[in-house]
């Protein structure tokens, strides 16, 4: 191999390659598991057995054999938990993103008249502003006094870590809550999460990160870190499928906690009582407290296919370790080919990013750029103001489908 491989070379020499067969990859390139993951070719299988359980075992299926839909969900527990870096009792697979964010929320925001404020970013996904919103609202507080929103500073595109940090310290008397991403959805930055936690805590305050973009993308570490919770989606990296059942984390200091408000349902009560049926709420002594409903199935049937490959893969620290070479490849040929004509607005530190691109066209046509990217097949996508997210996922995507990629956008930009 030479000092600068071709792509050809580099999947030769990747251990990870054959894993791409695993999936359907629709369009001529599909870069697009930032937002939809694609679809693992088992996954109809794990459904379909649900499906033929259903139809032989029926009301059955709840408590027979290893996959009894009663205790499904802890199915894929410690999956979920290697991959955010917690214990078995930190984690569960529950609900969507945004309903976790609110449930997580009404335990974890607890705002007095002294501290009641909440620092979220300025361009955070707008499911998590109006989260934080309403729950600001609905504890009888203002968002125009209680919503502090964290801006680039001004010709910069991604925060400052230490102005993260600063704000932080600024706000901290009047500080109850930090909510922030793990990987944001439009630059693809990642945020100093420990750095952000020590520092939360030191203000006061809870600290709380959404990892819709970091889980299955980045290595994470929140037990260690000590972050106070968590939620994520799992139809973005973790290939799950559209609407597929969301994450929660709670480190272990908070899961026991009784004095923590929570709002309760039955798949939170103690499972050796549970269906006593008696109206007294015995708590889970883990995350599993949280939890309302019992588990859609299907959707979890779907998750597990591709969590089986994340394991198959060796794990989140393998998949990154690709994961860099390929955002190595990415930028090399990026200014190889296109100069400044594209301008990668991500970090270009390694720990500073997930696989995710933000690219915006210099001559200012990004839209029609996308657009004939679309008309080509490839997939990825487009973010208002003027951003096309493209991501070389590592479990399925190749270092010739990123070499493509930059040929077929050679061909498109001016
Ligand atoms: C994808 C994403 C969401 C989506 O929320 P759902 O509740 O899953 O619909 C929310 N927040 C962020 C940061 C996201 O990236």
């Amino acid at each position: 191999m030479t000092a600068t491989p071709t792509a050809a070379e580099l999947d030769a020499a990747d251990p990870l390659a054959p894993l791409r067969d695993a999936f359907h990859l629709p369009g001529e390139l599909y870069l697009v598991g930032n937002s939809l993951g694609a679809l693992p070719k088992s996954g109809p299988e794990y459904i379909t057995t649900e499906f033929e359980r259903w139809a032989t075992l029926g009301v059955e299926g709840h408590f027979t054999g290893e996959l009894a839909w009663q205790d499904y969900h802890t199915l894929v527990t410690d999956q979920l938990a290697r991959l955010v870096g917690a214990g078995h009792d930190e984690v569960v697979a529950m609900n969507g993103l945004t309903v976790n964010l609110h449930l997580l929320m009404i335990s974890f925001y607890r705002p007095t008249p002294e501290r009641h404020k909440v620092l979220i970013e300025a361009h955070a996904f707008p499911s998590d502003h109006f989260a934080a919103e309403s729950q600001i609202r609905q504890r009888g507080f203002d968002p125009a006094e209680s919503l502090i929103t964290l801006a680039p500073r001004s010709g910069e595109e991604t925060l400052r870590g230490d102005d993260i940090l600063s704000a932080i310290a600024a706000h901290g008397d009047e500080l109850a809550l930090i909510m922030l991403p793990g990987v944001q959805y439009y630059t693809g930055q990642v945020m100093p999460m420990a750095a952000i936690t020590r520092a939360g805590h030191a203000a006061g305050a809870v600290v709380g990160f959404d990892l819709a973009h970091a889980i299955g993308n980045i290595e994470l570490d929140l037990h260690e870190w000590n972050v106070d919770f968590a939620a994520w989606c799992s139809y973005k990296y973790l290939n799950s499928g559209p609407g597929g059942v969301a994450g929660a984390y709670v480190h272990r200091r908070h899961v026991a906690d009784p004095s923590l408000p929570k709002l309760l349902g039955w798949w939170g009560t103690n499972t050796s009582t549970r269906f006593e049926m008696t109206t007294e709420f015995d708590a889970i002594p883990t995350v599993e407290s949280w939890q309302l409903s019992n588990a859609p199935v299907l959707a979890m049937a779907a998750l597990r296919a591709s969590l089986d490959l994340f394991d198959e893969a060796g794990g989140i620290a393998a998949l990154r370790a690709k994961s860099e070479r390929q955002i190595g490849f990415f930028d090399r040929r990026l200014t190889e080919v296109l100069g400044d004509r594209v301008i990668n607005i991500t970090p270009t530190a390694l720990e500073e990013r997930g696989c995710q691109f933000a690219l915006r066209v210099a001559a200012g046509d990004g839209k029609r750029v996308y657009e004939e990217l679309e008309a080509a097949r490839v997939l990825c996508d487009w973010r208002e103001p003027d951003v096309i997210r493209v991501a070389p996922v590592p479990l399925y995507n190749s270092f010739a489908d990123i070499e493509r990629f930059i040929e077929i956008l050679d061909g498109i930009v001016q």
